[in-house]
């Protein structure tokens, strides 16, 4: 696949309908989330007005689009035709016409409809009424296997991503972003600064989580100024070409504890083991255990209180997760965070993260930031 013909979203399609073969699934509805660009490439707005891509098992999908937003879609007759509807119509009453005329009921079975996990309630609950005959599932059901395995081009703009998130990284390691004397608010606004002027086009998210805080692994940046021989987690990522990056690095701030650094060394050792075991063909459940057998045997177990990575792609959080019950097998092209923590409440928390693709040839981690215990003195 070349840049230039973009993504292969022919190819998509056809897969998508093998797999709607296989689940049983009739027509996909596909709205809200990742599902719809994946197919499309086209990104449905968060509005009130329906997006909603009809996908029959056989026959040309339809994009019903509202009028206004119908020249943001880049027209790909050979994936689907558009139909703009304007103010005064029903776009709900036009998505069943749609499925209606699509689905042949066969005896004895319901056609189940597979409608995407992030639509609104507002439009499933009318559509539900106006298609009473009908079974509903989740379009993840469908396509989150598909998206969770990317292709060669996929995995060169994941690493272009996470290249651009290691580059905010080396400016948080090396002192270029000052720590000390500042409040986590505005370290995290810096760094979404930077992640935009490193090539990303969206900054989605910036946690500086800094002394105590450091123990809350979803931490919302406050006005607590940040002080010395405290650890600071910094877990930040942006969109880059559409697809996203996701990374963790914990600095201190001056001398830490001997405490603190037994806590830095278990959580670098449980995420260098976390990766190794992420070879093709392993449960996922078993990166999940690595990491975690290592930060057990420390005596923090209680203390990591998340699983230990998630997929990522067009979302940044997406299948496949890895977590203690998850049986999946890894594949070539599975993409994913390693993230192990240890967060001991009102004391400390570190949390080291990397973007890992599932590669023939082992694991590659895409982030390759210094992982070892950086002391900064600003
Ligand atoms: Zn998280
Ligand atoms: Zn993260
Ligand atoms: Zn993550």
């Amino acid at each position: 696949m070349s840049p230039q013909t973009g993504p292969p979203f022919g190819a998509r399609l056809e897969q998508a309908r093998r797999a709607m073969s296989v689940a049983g699934t009739d027509v996909l509805l596909l709205s809200l989330g990742a599902d719809l660009p994946w197919l499309s490439g086209y990104e449905a707005m968060p509005l009130e007005r329906l997006t909603m891509l009809v996908v029959p098992a056989a026959g040309t999908p339809v994009l019903v689009v509202p009028q206004l937003e119908a020249p943001r879609v880049m027209a790909r007759p050979d994936v689907f035709t558009v139909r703009p509807w304007a103010e005064s119509e029903d776009p709900v009453g036009l998505v069943a016409t749609l499925v209606g005329g699509a689905v042949t009921t066969r005896a004895g079975r319901r056609p189940v409809l597979g409608v995407s996990d992030r639509t609104w309630a507002t439009f499933v609950l009318r559509l539900q009424s106006l298609l009473p005959g009908f079974d509903w599932e989740v379009s993840s059901q469908v396509c989150a296997p598909l998206r969770a395995v990317k292709d060669d081009e996929e995995v060169a703009t994941l690493a272009r991503a996470a290249a651009a998130a290691d580059r905010v990284a080396v400016a948080l390691l090396s002192g270029e972003i000052a720590l000390i004397g500042r409040t986590e608010r505005e370290v995290s606004a810096e760094v979404r600064r930077r992640l935009l002027a490193e090539g990303h086009e969206r900054a989605n998210f910036s946690i500086v989580a800094s002394g105590p805080n450091s123990a809350s692994p979803h931490h919302e940046p406050t006005g607590r100024v940040i002080g010395r021989g405290e650890p600071v987690v910094c877990d930040f990522g942006g969109t880059l070409d559409g697809y996203c990056s996701d990374m963790t690095r914990t600095v201190v701030t001056g001398e830490p504890s001997a405490e603190l650094r037994r806590v830095y060394e278990t959580v670098a050792e449980a995420q260098r083991a976390g990766v190794a075991a992420a070879t093709v063909g392993t449960a996922c459940q078993e990166v999940d255990r690595a990491a975690r057998r290592v930060i057990e045997e420390a005596g923090y177990g209680r203390y990591f209180v998340h699983r230990t990575g998630h997929g990522i792609g067009l979302e940044e959080h997406e299948g496949p997760y890895m977590v203690e019950g998850n049986t999946e097998v890894l594949r070539t092209g599975h993409a994913f965070s390693v993230e192990p923590g240890i967060y001991v409440p009102g004391e400390h928390g570190v949390r080291i993260e990397d973007i890992v693709v599932a590669c023939e040839d082992g694991p590659r981690a895409l982030n390759v930031a210094d992982h070892s215990l950086v002391v900064v003195e600003a």
